[in-house]
């Protein structure tokens, strides 16, 4: 038996047979259903211009004003990394970790990985980290959480709106058009197909270093 042809379904661990499975296909698991494959034969090309999308804009969605609160005559501008060090000063310091976790650093890691992926890819460039790097791109994107803070942004803003004069800044469109491009990647990526590739290049690279 050739195990290489074989995978397992992530949720109810059914040995299955690989399949030529093409754009607009689904592929449901025959004993849970659960859905294992839906190819996208661009996802690489779109993975690497959505990340280097979203590369550019990590620092403006990160580091400018989100939003500006004015309560009788003071105003402060209000971004994603002001509010994790006041949630910390503020004695919440589990809550700031979670908060920097899930809407800072690991949707940064997530595009960072994504991009040095899609780009060794894309130009068919090999490097032995590459496994590892799709490895950890897996575990990390069940925990960047954008979404969560944008509804904590919305909540603060609804619940101010009576007693404060807010004012929307460039690092909320930043963020909301991070978000986007956070989801669009995560819908456009075919790690089946990412896997596969990585394959066929560490094969070309096996062939080339014994001649
Ligand atoms: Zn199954």
């Amino acid at each position: 038996m050739k195990i290489s042809n074989y995978f397992a379904c992530p949720e109810c661990d059914l040995l299955l047979q690989q399949h030529n499975a093409v754009e607009g296909d689904k592929v449901h698991c025959p004993r849970c259903n659960y859905l294992l494959h839906r190819p996208h034969a661009q996802s690489v090309k779109y993975t690497f211009i959505l990340s280097l999308t979203g590369l550019f804009l990590l620092l403006p969605a990160n580091l400018l004003p989100i939003v500006g609160v004015k309560i009788l005559g003071n105003a402060q501008d209000g971004t994603l990394l002001s509010g994790v060090f006041t949630l910390f000063n503020e004695g919440m310091w589990a809550v700031s970790i979670v908060v920097f976790l899930s809407s800072i650093l690991f949707p940064m890691l997530s595009i960072i990985l994504s991009l040095l992926i899609s780009g060794h890819l894309y130009f068919k460039r090999t490097n032995r980290h590459l496994s590892l790097w799709l490895r950890i791109l897996h575990h990390i994107e069940e925990w960047a959480m954008l979404e969560v803070y944008l509804l904590g942004i919305i909540v603060a803003c609804v619940k101010l709106a009576s007693m404060a004069e807010l004012k929307f800044g460039l690092g909320l469109i930043a963020f909301v058009l991070l978000l986007l491009v956070s989801l669009m990647l995560a819908s456009n990526f075919d790690g089946m197909l990412f896997w596969r590739e990585i394959e066929t290049l560490q094969k070309i690279k096996n062939k080339s270093l014994k001649f």
